[in-house]
Parts: C-alpha cells; sequence; structure tokens
C-alpha cells in the first residue's frame, strides 16, 4: 500500500510517501516568517501553509520517483495543532483524495510521534513512550497499536515550552530548544539547582515554576547581563538537568507501574541529548529495550504520519470524507 503523509499542525508544512518497503521520501518546509515574533503566529502559518503545500507534496512524490496516480491513501494530520494550519492540510488532502477518488485517513500528531519510532525500529508492545513536545508531556502506555492508556501528563507547560520560554528570558531565539542543548554540552550542570516540581506525584508533570525560578535567580543576581554573559552555558546545563532529571524519574515510575520491558521516546524534546544519555543509562540500569527515534523524525515530520496511515489502513481505519480538524487532545474523544 502506498501513503503519502501531510503533515501542517504548527509551522512545518511537510509530505511523505511511505509504501510496503518502507519510508520513500520525506520533505520539510520549516516556516521562518515566525522568527522574528519569537512564536508561531497562527495567521502567518495559515498562510505559509497555503503557499507551500503543493509544491511540498509534488518533491516529496518526485523523491519517491512515484505520482498521485499509484498513491492508494492519503494520510493527514487532523489535530492537535493550530486550527487554520490543520485546515490547510486536511482541505488539501481531501482535493487530494477527491480527485483519485481514495479515501482518506486522519492522524492523531501524538499518536504520530510514538509511531515515528517504528521508521527504523521495531518495539515490541507493550511499551511506556515518553512523549515530550512543543504542545505536550506524556506518558503513554501502549499496549498494542492504536490501544493507548494516558498515564499522566503535564499540567501547565510541556517540556518543550519550557526549554523555549526559558530560552526567551536567557535571550535566546525562538524555539531555544536546539540551542539550549548544544550550550549545555559545554556548560555544568551541576552549577545550579533548579526546582523539579511534582515529585510526589508518580506520572504527572509541571514545568511553568522553573521558568519563574529562573527568571527570580537571574533578577537577584547584582549584574544578571554580566553574569548571564559568563555563565550562559551553565544555565543552559542546569535548566536541561532539571527538565530531563524529572521526566526520566517518572518514565522510571511508569516502568515500575508498568513492568514494561521495552520504553521509548517521542516528540521534538527527544532529540535532547542529555535526555537521551539519560534514557540510556535508564535502560541500561533496567534491562530494557530503548527506542529513540533519529533526530529527523523527532520534531514535527511527515514521515511520521505517513507511517500511521500506512499501519492504520493497513488495519482498515480509513476515515470519512467528513473528516473534521481538532485543535486539542480533549476535543478529539468528544
Ligand atoms: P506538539 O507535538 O505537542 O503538537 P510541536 O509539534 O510544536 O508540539 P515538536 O515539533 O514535536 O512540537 O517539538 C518542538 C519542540 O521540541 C520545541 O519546543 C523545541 O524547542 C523542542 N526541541 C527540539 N529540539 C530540542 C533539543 N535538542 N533539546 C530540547 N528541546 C528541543
Ligand atoms: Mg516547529
Ligand atoms: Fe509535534
Amino acid at each position: 500500500m502506498n501513503i503519502l503523509g501531510i503533515e501542517s499542525s504548527c509551522d512545518e508544512t511537510a509530505s511523505a510517501v511511505y509504501t510496503d518497503k518502507g519510508l520513500q521520501s520525506n520533505v520539510i518546509a520549516s516556516q521562518t516568517v515566525h522568527e522574528q515574533y519569537g512564536g508561531v503566529v497562527p495567521e502567518l502559518a495559515s498562510r505559509a501553509h497555503h503557499k507551500t503545500i503543493w509544491s511540498t507534496v509534488q518533491q516529496s512524490l518526485e523523491e519517491a520517483g512515484t505520482s498521485l496516480d499509484k498513491i492508494d491513501a492519503v494520510a493527514v494530520t487532523q489535530g492537535p495543532g493550530l486550527m487554520g494550519s490543520l485546515l490547510v492540510g486536511l482541505c488539501f488532502a481531501k482535493g487530494l483524495c477527491l480527485s483519485r477518488d481514495i479515501p482518506i485517513i486522519g492522524v492523531n500528531h501524538m499518536d504520530a510521534h510514538i509511531y515515528a519510532n517504528f521508521i527504523e525500529g521495531q518495539p515490541e508492545y507493550p511499551f511506556v513512550s515518553l512523549t515530550v513536545s512543543g504542545g505536550h508531556t506524556q506518558l503513554v502506555y501502549v499496549e498494542s497499536p492504536f490501544e493507548h492508556t494516558l498515564l499522566g501528563q503535564t499540567r501547565d507547560d510541556a517540556a518543550g515550552e519550557a526549554f523555549d520560554k526559558i530560552g526567551k528570558i536567557l535571550g535566546l531565539p525562538y524555539p531555544a530548544g536546539p540551542e539550549i542543548d548544544e550550550r549545555s554540552k559545554k556548560g555544568d550542570p551541576q552549577f545550579h539547582d533548579f526546582p523539579q516540581a511534582m515529585l510526589d506525584n508518580d506520572f504527572e508533570f509541571s514545568f511553568s515554576g522553573l521558568k519563574t525560578s529562573v527568571m527570580y535567580y537571574l533578577e537577584d543576581k547584582e549584574d544578571p547581563e554580566a553574569f548571564l554573559a559568563e555563565h550562559l552555558n551553565d544555565i543552559c546545563a542546569s535548566v536541561a538537568r532539571a527538565i530531563t532529571e524529572v521526566l526520566i524519574k517518572k518514565l522510571r515510575n511508569a516502568v515500575v507501574h508498568t513492568g514494561v520491558q521495552t520504553i521509548t521516546l517521542a516528540g521534538g524534546v527527544s532529540a535532547n541529548s542529555m535526555l537521551r544519555q539519560k534514557a540510556k543509562a535508564l535502560a541500561r540500569q533496567k534491562d530494557l529495550q530503548l527506542f529513540i527515534p533519529h533526530i529527523a523524525y523527532c520534531t514535527d515530520n511527515a514521515a511520521m504520519i505517513a507511517i500511521t496511515g500506512h499501519m492504520m489502513a493497513r488495519r482498515g481505519l480509513f476515515s470519512d470524507m467528513n473528516l473534521k480538524p481538532f485543535a486539542s487532545l480533549k476535543q478529539a474523544v468528544s
């Protein structure tokens, strides 16, 4: 089965082709228009998707050495994400399906982050996924394909959001996660003990207090600017340690609770080198199989949408043409 995957939930316009032989192409057009605003501007994101979606899809077909008439179904991100951005991808996918008379598959973006692990690996069920992205931080028990139980999630900011908001306080460009990661490799993670919230709760997270504590920590210095200039890498390393230690502690709790022998990381923050190292250490300690997507499949991409669509198509999980986008996971279940 040849699946065309389309992703447009936030600020990446992406398209990929996945067949019975695996991933054939993976094209991403990242929007740069948002950099000057320090965050994604929804209206501009929709317009940029609208402008680039056709060329992105064409390029993914070309790179896969295929054409639309050989595509059996179109998998498209249904949500969660920005409504205007989702609508562009969804309407475009519907147009393609109508014109070729092929079925559409609405893909849950958070499921797709998890199934990105299957592009290059074969995690055994059941497993626990630590899904850490710009908008979500979740521990998910995956019993079998598309049988998920949410063990816990963040009560406020997501892990990626924490990286990005703290980066803003530190004067770094958006999104700050990758730069904090790079800088933390050159800094001292023990430089300062930033607070780790909700350690008495097994599976839930809270990251909003961390950014406030970084702000107060800097404000208390006699010359915050000079201090920051001297210790930026150390602060980045200490922040990364605070975030990743909590994530790994809760992942360990989930392993103990469920008794799984396999764990996966998913989402943009799973690109973080400190998190990857700590997950590897946890897997060694507890003798677990660990899967982490290749960096290119951690942040938003269409390869994960296409492979999830392929898995859904094999199970006959096609959608109706009346498929509607949903902005948040809460709307997906109601
Ligand atoms: P969601 O998937 O929840 O809808 P999203 O799609 O915006 O949100 P992703 O694309 O999965 O999120 O991830 C983006 C996030 O990952 C950003 O917050 C970014 O800062 C963070 N990120 C990317 N690389 C790294 C890294 N190396 N270290 C830490 N954070 C990172
Ligand atoms: Mg993005
Ligand atoms: Fe995402």
